[in-house]
């Protein structure tokens, strides 16, 4: 009998705990690596355990899908057919040869017979917390399912202590427990802000504001796609309810214009927008707060894909009905395919886990089998869709930068240098911005600051194609990847 195949996967969220127990549950071998200490990901994020948490399900939504999806893990990992690695931060995933059974005949489409997708790849992982050593996993297939972060747009005072990502506040609240500040303003744009803010108020923070930038007029239109989902509006309506029982004003078609503050944030001032996104003059007011939770929604990572050399379309990995990148044997699911939440990201993992294990054995998968997860998926997806048309940046943001506005706080490049990249030396794209200014350049490649430079030279939001998905250190770079501990 040959060998069971074996999958890895990376991302231990919604959709990667989907698709490795799919595959499992259908006799793949998984390997499941996460940065994190624990599963969950993003949207199931765990407090340490040390903390001691009495009480993790009042953080939480669908504590009971979270249940299902952390009992299964610890069934099949007793089993023996997954292997969990925490604390293994993927820095890059690369095709090392071709199936034991030599199963790549080379047929036009790449993949074998009966559409077998049995390679070989190597997944080289950085040990944490340290990172200073790799490890690599082998396996005959790969699930990408490393969702996505946080957009971070940039206005005077961002880089004040006190002022951080509305994500980021939130990843305090379910992971250390901690709040970030006694007086909180939530701002920006998105889904993401009215947990964050009901999240921090029902753990006793003041919210002095929820500062919403679209208004109820952003919804015409959008009605059926979101009616789809009344679970999630009954979720939306809830937090609306929590907020104003806690006497949160919510604020909307505003957007914070300034963070004021000597050490640390003392104070925001907001504004109106008027219908074309710019701030109305004379609107302004100031709200005072020691912390401010600002975001405008969130991008897929996409290294680990195009390390592999998949397909990208705009900022998303393009995948087939299946999930299937373009690259045979690669596969990837949720937010790494898209901005969509939890419920799609479950549904893409499930059918990535799915196609994987048929594939690894030769089979072509009959997507009947997964019609309740694809019709999850496609009303997900029309959802998603849906709210990224509400919850846009105001057009004319931009505009908000003083010249001495940090864009990226990696390299401290300011607006000034940016725009004069672009209205003096020409450039038209954020790689030229790059070379120019050093925007980018710096310790997180331009994760934070590619939206920002992109809006300021006018030019579409790209993925980044950056070699590693992690910085590595060089000695692991120098050392030949045979010498490497395996896991
Ligand atoms: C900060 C933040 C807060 C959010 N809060 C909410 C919320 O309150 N409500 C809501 O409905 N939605 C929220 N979302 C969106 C929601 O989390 C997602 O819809 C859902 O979690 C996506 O699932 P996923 O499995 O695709 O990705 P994630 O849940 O993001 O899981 C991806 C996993 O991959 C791991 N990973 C990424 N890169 C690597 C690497 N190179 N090596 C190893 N591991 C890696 C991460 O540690 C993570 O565990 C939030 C998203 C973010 C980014």
């Amino acid at each position: 009998m040959s060998p069971a195949p074996t999958l890895a996967v990376v991302g231990a969220g919604p959709a990667g705990l989907s698709a490795a127990l799919a595959a499992a549950l259908r006799g793949v071998r998984v390997t499941l690596l996460d940065s994190a200490a624990q599963a969950g990901g993003q949207f199931y994020r765990q407090p340490a355990e040390a903390l001691g948490a009495r009480h993790p399900k009042a953080l939480h939504h669908q504590w009971r899908t979270w249940e299902r999806l952390r009992d299964g893990l610890a069934q099949q990992v007793s089993a023996g057919r997954v292997q969990h690695m925490t604390e293994r931060h993927v820095w890059f995933v690369e095709r090392v040869g071709e199936a034991p059974d030599g199963r790549d005949p080379g047929n036009p489409d790449g993949r074998g017979p009966g559409g077998s997708d049995r390679r070989r790849f190597a997944v080289h992982a950085l040990l944490g917390p340290e990172q200073e050593d790799s490890v690599a996993v082998y396996a005959d297939a790969v699930v990408l399912a490393t969702g996505g972060y946080e957009k971070v747009l940039p206005f005077p005072g961002w880089t004040l202590p006190g002022v951080l990502t509305a994500g980021g506040a939130q990843a305090m609240l379910k992971g250390g427990l901690v709040l970030p500040g006694r007086t909180a303003v939530v701002a920006g744009t998105g889904p993401l802000l009215m947990p964050v803010a009901a999240g921090l108020a029902a753990a006793g923070a003041e919210v002095a504001a929820l500062v919403e930038a679209a208004g109820a007029g952003d919804f015409a239109g959008r009605s059926a796609a979101l009616a789809a989902h009344p679970g999630k509006l009954a979720e939306g309506a809830g937090y609306v309810a929590q907020l104003l029982r806690r006497r949160v004003p919510l604020v909307v078609r505003h957007v914070v214009v300034e963070a004021h503050g000597k050490d640390s944030v003392e104070a925001v001032t907001i504004a109106a927008l008027d219908p074309a996104g710019r701030v109305r003059p004379g609107t302004e007011r100031r709200v005072a707060c020691d912390t401010l939770a600002v975001g405008h929604g969130m991008l897929p990572h996409t290294d680990l894909a195009e390390g592999l050399g998949c397909r990208v379309d705009g900022v998303n990995v393009a995948v087939d009905a299946e999930q299937r990148t373009d690259v045979p044997g690669v596969w990837a699911a949720g937010e790494t395919t898209g901005i969509g939440g939890a419920a799609l990201s479950l549904a893409e993992g499930h059918i990535a886990g799915r196609s994987a294990a048929a594939r690894l054995r030769g089979a072509v998968p009959d997507p009947r089998t997964w019609a309740a997860a694809a019709k999850s998926r496609t009303r997900g997806r029309k959802f998603a869709a849906a709210l990224a048309a509400v919850y846009v940046p105001p057009a004319h943001w931009a505009e908000q930068l003083r010249d001495d506005t940090l864009v990226c706080r990696c390299e401290e490049v300011p607006a000034s240098a940016v725009r004069e990249a672009v209205e003096e030396l020409g450039a038209t794209d954020a790689r030229s911005v790059k070379l120019l200014t050093r925007a980018g350049m710096g310790w997180c490649q331009g994760r934070m600051c590619s939206a920002a430079v992109a809006g300021l030279a006018g030019c579409e939001e790209r993925s980044a194609r950056r070699p590693f998905a992690r910085p590595v250190p060089l000695g692991v770079l120098a050392q030949d990847p045979g010498e490497q501990s395996p896991s």
